[in-house]
């Protein structure tokens, strides 16, 4: 390793002692040089997808088409479905094809082994230019290929170093290149990027980080998620989906916007209510989601057990602000980029457009919870919501299991049973829908 600087600033005398332990850790990594077409042409691959399939597309690309020119004029139905494994394969493939013909076009060749002579800035500069080439992929090339000072900022070191307090909370993964460049070392970039990528797959995930196993946990500002604060008495609390809306039978995705029940939903409303007038029988509360199919059910419901429900605003469904209304299929096709992400479950920053925030809408589901249940110690309190608000519950209440989160299957007026017992809680069932015959699976 080359010399630190002397006289560093704070953040990076930090950076230091957290590169010496993520070294120790994680072991050195020696920079050799790559080939920058290749390196550029993997990373575009990267985008949105993991290793694994970045490698296979990339291998079967090489395969296939032994030249880059040949990849350049490859017909762009046979490069799709060579680059098929990396995903989104039909925005890469025209982008891998223009990126080499603007080489062709400006070098007179395949080559990018004039970024060399350039300054960094220069470079980053004509890599910018090139189409699907952003911040991070002009940093990979640069700093992986040509061994010059620039720190590629991807989703993990954009979380660990968010966590770790070296760049502020709220800072765009773009804007971290550039203040992440200020404060590391050059000299430690190559190394320090990847470690920091190791330390984020294998201990600080975006769920659940390993805070307890962390070498770096006296470094660290970010507080573990706290345990949910439960009562000690005994309570069971059923978490229900609104019955069926219009928006369900035709596939779209509703957050705050209106959307009424149908005939068939108001039928699960009332079969719902006859089955737990008859099974509970010390029913204390009914909370709701204020959003009217939430509502309706809730009053369904609380006509039967003759409690009157009370609205609670953190209870809403995720806000898909400018999408709300959107299809599954308008989202692949008309917001690939989007949809990318938002497949990424464990992509906690991911944003809708005009909406909500994943981390803000767990944080205000799990607040819910906790006002929620400091206000009872016994008997049974329901709570009649949204999907991805029940999701968020269980997230929080079961924080063991919270990479499921996604993964559990909620039905229309399907009855989630949770045991909360001397500050333990125990799943009993998970969506029984044993009272509604027929129940329209969740498309969402
Ligand atoms: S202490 Fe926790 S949040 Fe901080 S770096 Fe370690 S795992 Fe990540």
């Amino acid at each position: 390793m080359k010399t630190p600087p002397r006289n560093p600033k704070p953040e990076t005398e930090k950076i230091l002692r957290i590169h010496e332990r993520l070294l120790a850790e994680y072991g050195d990594r020696p920079w050799h040089p790559r080939d920058p077409v290749a390196t550029l042409v993997s990373t575009i691959l990267s985008q949105n997808t993991n290793d694994v399939n970045r490698d296979r597309a990339f291998a079967r690309l090489r395969e296939r088409f032994p030249t880059w020119e040949a990849v350049r004029d490859a017909p762009l139905p046979d490069l799709i479905e060579a680059i098929r494994p990396a995903g989104l394969a039909p925005t890469k493939a025209p982008r891998i094809q223009e990126a080499l013909r603007r080489i062709t076009e400006e070098r007179g060749e395949i080559s990018l082994d004039f970024l060399a002579e350039m300054s960094v800035e220069e470079a980053r500069r004509w890599l910018l230019s090139l189409p699907g080439v952003g911040p991070k992929t002009a940093a990979i090339v640069l700093c992986f290929a040509l061994g010059k000072p620039a720190f590629p900022v991807d989703t993990h070191i954009h979380r660990v170093a968010r966590r770790l307090g070296l760049i502020p909370q709220r800072t765009s993964r773009e804007k971290a290149h550039e203040l992440l460049e200020a404060i590391v070392p050059p000299e430690i970039y190559y190394p320090f990027h990847l470690n920091l990528i190791a330390h984020g797959r294998a201990v600080c995930h975006a769920r659940n980080p390993r805070c307890d196993a962390c070498i770096l946990r006296d470094e660290c500002p970010y507080p573990a998620p706290a345990p949910p604060r439960l009562p000690s008495s005994s309570l069971t609390l059923l978490l229900i989906r609104h019955a069926e809306t219009v928006a369900n039978v035709e596939g779209r995705w509703v957050g705050w916007g209106d959307t009424g029940l149908t005939e068939r939903g108001r039928a699960q409303v009332e079969a719902t209510a006859r089955r737990l007038a008859k099974e509970v029988h010390d029913g204390v509360a009914i909370y709701t989601s204020p959003l009217p199919r939430a509502r309706e059910t809730a009053e369904g419901i609380g006509r039967a057990l003759g409690i009157e429900p009370i609205p609670v605003e953190k209870l809403r469904e995720i806000n898909f602000g400018d999408l709300d209304g959107v299809t599954l299929e308008e989202m692949r096709t008309r917001y690939p980029d989007l949809y990318a992400r938002w497949r990424d479950k464990t992509d906690t920053e991911y944003t809708w457009p005009g909406g909500e925030k994943r981390a803000d809408f767990f944080r205000r589901v799990a607040e819910a919870c906790r006002e929620i249940l400091s206000r009872h110690d016994r008997g049974t309190v329901i709570v009649v919501a949204h999907g991805g608000t029940v999701r968020a519950c269980l997230a929080h209440l079961l924080p063991d299991r919270l990479g499921e989160w996604w993964g559990y299957s909620l039905d229309n007026c399907g009855i989630t049973r949770l045991r909360i017992e001397d500050g333990a809680v125990r799943l009993l069932t998970l969506n029984d829908t044993a009272h509604l015959p027929e129940v329209k699976k969740e498309e969402l």
